[in-house]
Order: structure tokens, then C-alpha cells, then sequence
């Protein structure tokens, strides 16, 4: 659902624009303030759209217009730095006008606040490889891999950034001579490119996704507790969750794996009131039994085991 109000808002600032165009400045601003009303940093992230595609007058008009959406729309997001996509489109537009360390530094600010964002998240990879910081581009790529494996923006990103094959470096460009890492040779000189998604996948990270979706499903999580998720969480120490509520979450595990998972390993847990481990659970599913992922992923998962 919803809560953002951005198509009411759009609305709004349509009917606003429609009475100023006709000379109705109190209209026009009492549908703004209704606007401003609803969602003030929609509105702004709104009015900034507008703004930015603006294309009337010289290009020096359009980039000054440009650069001052930008700088009001740095103030809004410092303002409330808790909103992902303000950061978002801030990074977006610092990126467009150059500012590679702003977008950078953009992506960096919003993720304090929302670190699993994966839309930043791609964002802080693209700054990165903008601005050949190799190392920790490919690092931002791993995690964007790690976190959304399935998103498109992520599966066109990892396809786009070849790796070393043999110390799984980011290449500098997809027709780098060399490794800048390593001194290997690069796909210029025909050497194989490996993928970040292959060189380091493991077992953990394929499931991790999954088995956090079965696990707020079967336990009713809100969204923000779910990202509070990792593979170090203890359902019961840390989220503190009752038996009754563990033995649900392995009744759904079995429910999603079939035979591929373990129960009975767990089982005996719950009745020893010991604690669940995330990472346990992962550990209980076989991915050689587990029918429900790519042939392909199952033979690297195997191979990395
Ligand atoms: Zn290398």
C-alpha cells in the first residue's frame, strides 16, 4: 500500500499548476499547502521531479535550475534523513551533474539510516565504479548480491562488471588489458571474466533471502523488524520468540523445502528449549535435494560447501 501519498500528491500539484496558469495564486497555494498537508517530503521529492525536467531556457538556465533542485532537495534530505528515497533520487541527480562524491557520499547518508535499501545500495556500487574505487565497488556488489539476488537492477549489474578470475576483482572496464588488482591478464587480452555472482555465492547466501521471507511470514513480521534479520539471529533470544512460535517457523521451513529440509534435526531443539539459529536453519536445507533452485546455482552451492 501506498502511504506516501505520491499519486494524491501529484494530483495536487497538477490542480495547484492548472490554477496559477490561470491566475489563481490562492487556489494554487491552498492545494499545495493540502499537498504539503498529506506528505511535505513527497512533495518536495515531487516538486524537485518537475523541477529537474524542466527543459525551458539556455543550458546554463537548465543546469542552473538543476544544481539548485539538487541543493534544496540535500537540505530535505538531511532533514529527514530517515527517507531512503530521497537519498535515492538525491544521489541520482548529483550523479547527473557530476558530483560523484556527493552521489557517493548521498548513498552512504541513506544507508545509515535504511542499510538493507538495495536502491542505494546500487547507487553506492555505480559511485564507486565511477570513481575507481575497484575494491570496495566489488565489496558493494557482493552485498548487493548477498541482499537481492533476484533484482533486476542487481542481475543487470553483475552481468555488466566482469571479476578477475583469479583474485575475483572488479575489471576497471569490460575491456580492461589487465587486472588492476592482480596484473592478470584482462578480457582485452582474452582471458576468461568470472562474475561476482559466481565467485563467491554460498550456501548462506543463496537461501538467506528465502529462509528470511519463510521466517517473517510464519512469525508476522512488520517489514522493519524483517531486516533486523541476519544469520547470526536467535528467534528466541533476540526476537524472543516462544516455542510454540519456533516450532511454526520450522512447520513453515518444512512447508517451503519439503524434503530438502532437515526438521527432525530441529525438532529436538525446540523440545530442548534451545535456542534457533538462522544460520542453523540454512544449514538444515540440502540443496542437492532441494528442487526449487537453478540447476546452475545448486552446482556452484556444491561447490563452494
Ligand atoms: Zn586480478
Amino acid at each position: 500500500m501506498n502511504t506516501r501519498h505520491e499519486d494524491t500528491i501529484a494530483q495536487l500539484v497538477d490542480q495547484s499548476g492548472k490554477a496559477a496558469l490561470v491566475g489563481d495564486a490562492a487556489r494554487a497555494e491552498q492545494t499545495l499547502n493540502q499537498a504539503r498537508g498529506l506528505d511535505p517530503v513527497t512533495l518536495e521529492l515531487e516538486l524537485a521531479r518537475r523541477a529537474w525536467a524542466n527543459a525551458a531556457g539556455t543550458p546554463t538556465e537548465v543546469m542552473a535550475r538543476r544544481q539548485r533542485v539538487s541543493a534544496r532537495l540535500g537540505a530535505v534530505a538531511v532533514a529527514a534523513p530517515e527517507r531512503g528515497d530521497v537519498w535515492v533520487q538525491l544521489s541520482d541527480y548529483l550523479r547527473a551533474l557530476g558530483n560523484l562524491e556527493g552521489a557517493l557520499k548521498a548513498t552512504a547518508s541513506g544507508l545509515k539510516r535504511d542499510p538493507v535499501n538495495i536502491e542505494l545500495w546500487l547507487r553506492r556500487t555505480r559511485a564507486q565504479v565511477d570513481l575507481r574505487q575497484l575494491d570496495s565497488a566489488a565489496r558493494s556488489l557482493r552485498h548487493c548480491v548477498k541482499l537481492a539476488p533476484t533484482h533486476d537492477g542487481v542481475e543487470a549489474m553483475v552481468r555488466q562488471h566482469a571479476v578477475c578470475t583469479k583474485c575475483h576483482a572488479l575489471f576497471a572496464a569490460p575491456g580492461a588489458e589487465v587486472c588492476s588488482h592482480c596484473g592478470a591478464d584482462g578480457p582485452a587480452r582474452g582471458a576468461p571474466v568470472g562474475s561476482v555472482r559466481f565467485s563467491r555465492q554460498s550456501k548462506f547466501d543463496i537461501y538467506f533471502p528465502r529462509v528470511r521471507e519463510v521466517v517473517a511470514r510464519a512469525l508476522d513480521m512488520p517489514e522493519r523488524i524483517k531486516v533486523q534479520l541476519t544469520l547470526d539471529t536467535l528467534l528466541k533470544r533476540h526476537l524472543k520468540r516462544s516455542n510454540q512460535q519456533c516450532a511454526r517457523v520450522l512447520r513453515a521451513m518444512s512447508e517451503e523445502f519439503g524434503v530438502a529440509f532437515d526438521a527432525p534435526l530441529f525438532n529436538s531443539a525446540v523440545i530442548g528449549f534451545l535456542d534457533i539459529l538462522i544460520a542453523d536453519l540454512i544449514r538444515a536445507i540440502d540443496p542437492v535435494t532441494d528442487k526449487s533452485i537453478d540447476t546452475n546455482i545448486r552446482r556452484r552451492v556444491l561447490s563452494n560447501a
